[in-house]
């Protein structure tokens, strides 16, 4: 078991594009039981490559371990194959962006095509927390941050707060 230690923004690595994964071997793997001992150690639901400083293709999540036993998924490569039109609002949290949780609007239903440790192939539509979550790690592989997500008065007004908490 290692921690890694989590980025935090404004670290310029979670403005990266992360790149696909072509090697399903050891040190993959390894980087992936680790993020996975990272996330339940911070507390959190899930977590990408470059939280950690790597610019890989994967995120790790586990939706309801808080509630009940846990349930890992590694996902490598994700891909959003297709998403539902209908949206609703709830409110998320980044562990790179501690203290500031944002009300983001997503689509409900997503369907994810992904490849676990091994290289296996997968997909699976997604709703709820599982969908939303996904949407959210999957955004941190192409550099994208919930602050991005917001309108402009909410954009503004989370400004105002990081400045008053003494971060740029
Ligand atoms: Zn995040």
């Amino acid at each position: 078991m290692a921690l890694l230690p989590i980025l935090r923004y404004p670290s310029p690595m979670l403005r990266r594009v992360a790149l696909p994964v072509d090697d399903f071997g050891h040190a993959v793997r390894t980087l992936a039981a680790d993020m996975l001992d990272t996330m339940y150690a911070a507390p959190g639901r899930g977590l990408a490559g470059p939280q950690v400083g790597t610019l890989r293709r994967l995120f790790v999540m586990d939706v309801g371990w808080k509630e009940g036993a846990r349930a890992p998924m590694v996902c490598i490569n994700p891909e959003i194959l297709g998403a539902s039109g209908r949206t609703d609002h709830a409110i998320e949290g980044c562990l790179s962006i501690p203290g500031m949780p944002l009300e983001i609007e997503r689509p409900v239903e997503i369907t994810l095509r992904w490849q676990d440790a091994e290289g296996a192939e997968h997909t699976r539509t997604l709703t709820g927390a599982a969908a939303r979550c996904a949407q959210h790690e999957l955004d941190h592989l192409n550099g994208r941050l919930i602050l991005d997500l917001l309108d402009e008065s909410a954009r503004h007004a989370v400004a105002q707060r990081m400045i008053a908490m003494g971060c740029g």
